[in-house]
């Protein structure tokens, strides 16, 4: 069974603490993927995982075994790092078969495990050059096939596709997306790119500062981020967020600044009835609102700063006093021009409200 458990792992570097308290039960053939700003801890957390690194506290185990002591080659493990660590003088036949010649496999065993992954990855015509004769999407499958061809309990990936081009690596999330098909292999990824976390992770880590912020499925951590920073991270563009004033009368509440009066959403009345008197952060993603001229209903009056024609779609920028908000999704054969004036309707199922000082979702 490939589970990997980690239970409060601490990592310092002297006076750094580069991992804080992370717990993470990693089911059998699940792929985690842990994202988070340059810095966030997460390929520290993967590397201890590995054995690359020595943990400072707590207790990682692959399937039953606590691995805290055990040497990376004991561990079961196989990893494909951002810059492929292929050996240069090496054919990548030779490439593919170092793992299990040094574990003294036959040779016969290594031809066929060879011909398995070359099969899978469509890298049959390559084997006899060698790695600098390939393009870095060419390598990166060399450096896959490296991992599937030994059988490994558990895969490791750090940052795979960053040193590939945007359509490269577009192409390539897809293949490992099928590769996951057909080679079902615990998995954990690290990435910065949010794009690739959700895309990929059946479930998504969230790391700051050290800390797991929240982990969930891709659909949990985009629709119901647990605090401001999570909803700001994951999602392009990027959640809009306003300050606001909630105010109050009898069992009315409502949140107001410069150009917008909204009220509350029925069922967020009562948690926001406790903030009366001060101000919260109220979040909401660009597809959520939209431009609603003639519209009946409550609206927040703005004007277009920046017009952006993507050709799928139209996003602007619209100043609500002096509060930027993306508006995404209208219709690209819709004409606006900087400076008009623009009625903003903000849906109001799709309201995220945080706490100004702790930051968490106000539930
Ligand atoms: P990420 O992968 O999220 O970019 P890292 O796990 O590489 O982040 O680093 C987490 C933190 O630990 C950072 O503040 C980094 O500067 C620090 N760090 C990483 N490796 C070392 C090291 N060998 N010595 C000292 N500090 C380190």
């Amino acid at each position: 069974m490939g589970r990997v458990t980690l239970q409060g792992v601490h990592k310092r570097y002297g006076a750094v603490t580069a991992v804080s308290d992370v717990s993470l039960e990693i089911q059998d053939q699940e792929f985690v993927v842990l994202v988070g700003p340059s810095g966030c801890g997460k390929s520290t957390t993967l590397r201890m995982v590995a054995g690359l690194e020595e943990i400072t506290g707590g207790t990682i185990a692959i399937g039953e075994r606590v691995v805290n002591d055990l040497p990376p080659k004991d561990r079961d493990i196989a990893m494909v790092f951002q810059n492929y660590a292929l050996y240069q003088h090496m054919t990548v036949y030779d490439n593919l078969a170092f793992g299990l010649r040094n574990r003294k496999a036959p040779e016969s065993r290594i031809r066929d495990e060879i011909e398995h992954a070359v099969g899978i990855l469509g890298i049959g015509e390559l084997l006899g050059r060698k790695p600098r004769q390939l393009s870095g999407g060419q390598q990166q499958r060399v450096a896959l096939g490296r991992c599937i061809v030994r059988h490994p309990q558990v895969f490791l990936f750090d940052e795979p596709l960053s040193n590939l081009d945007a359509k490269l690596r577009a192409q390539m999330r897809i293949e490992l997306k099928r590769l996951r098909e057909r080679v079902p292999t615990t998995s954990i990824y690290v990435t910065h790119d949010q794009v690739e976390a959700m895309t990929l992770g059946d479930r998504v880590v969230v790391m700051k500062d050290g800390h797991v912020q929240q982990v969930g499925t891709p659909w949990e951590i985009y629709t119901r981020p647990s605090s401001r920073f999570v909803a700001g991270f994951i999602g392009s563009p990027a959640m809009n967020f306003v300050d606001v004033a909630v105010e109050g009368e009898g069992d009315d509440v409502w949140l107001r600044q410069a150009g917008m009066t909204i009220p509350a959403p029925a069922e967020r009345r009562a948690a926001l009835a406790a903030y009366v008197g001060r101000k919260v952060t109220l979040g909401v993603r660009p597809e959520h609102v939209s431009i609603a001229d003639g519209v009946p209903g409550p609206v927040v009056e703005g004007r277009i700063d920046v017009t952006e024609q993507l050709g799928s779609e139209l996003q602007v920028d619209v100043l609500v006093g002096d509060t930027p908000i993306i508006v995404s999704r209208i219709d690209p054969e819709r004409a606006l021009a900087p400076g008009q004036p623009v009625r903003l309707a903000l849906n109001p199922a799709r309201l995220h409200f945080f706490d100004r000082e702790t930051e968490a979702v106000i539930p």
